[in-house]
């Protein structure tokens, strides 16, 4: 069943005016996926590929994913609007409330361990707050009763390449896989 096959009382309920099939893009990954990766909106590349994260900003986080032993593939990956913005602007406030309640019945339909934002769109909607990435990201907060962790942008750490260990860190935390320091017999 397509994406919107499953959800197609959110998609009949949609005023038209947010949405256009050509730069629809639909969430990936298993729907008893551990952990949800939720950014903002797509961007060319991932209208051209019709799935999220699969440009620049998608093949860094593979990668800071691969170094920590995650495989994106095990991972529930989505975006607050499922329609590429024109021109590469924001989400609009109206768009991400239009948005809004597939995102809640997607993370219903997961129920996840753990829900990850990615930078600072995805992270003050879910939590609802007005205070920057740089300000809360690594820390683990309540909503509705899941767990659920901002994170850098893995675009804001191509501009900016200090926040990468930020974000490895805080990926290493969300799947218990910190960094102990000590030495693998492997590595001996
Ligand atoms: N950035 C996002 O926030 N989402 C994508 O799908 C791709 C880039």
């Amino acid at each position: 069943m397509s994406f919107k096959q499953k959800y197609h009382d959110f998609f009949n309920q949609l005023n038209p005016t947010y949405f256009d099939e050509e730069r629809f893009v639909p969430a990936v990954g298993p729907e008893n996926a551990k952990v949800i990766l939720i950014g903002e909106a797509p961007g060319a590349n991932e209208v051209e590929e019709g799935e999220p994260f699969v440009g620049r900003a998608g093949n860094k986080m593979n990668d800071v994913l691969s170094d920590i032993g995650v495989d994106r593939s095990e991972l529930y990956i989505t975006n607050l609007v499922k329609i590429r913005p024109p021109d590469n602007r924001d989400p609009k406030s109206d768009e991400i409330e239009a948005w809004a309640p597939l995102l809640e019945e997607e993370i219903k339909d997961v129920d996840p361990d753990i829900i990850l934002t990615l930078g600072n769109f995805a992270s003050k909607e879910m939590l609802d707050t007005s205070k920057g990435i740089t300000q809360i990201h690594g820390r683990i907060f309540t909503r509705n009763g899941r767990k659920i962790m901002p994170i850098f942008h893995p675009a804001a750490t191509l501009y900016d390449r200090s926040k990468t260990p930020d974000l490895e860190k805080d990926l290493r935390k969300a799947f218990g896989k910190e960094d102990t320091g000590q030495q693998k017999l492997s590595d001996l």
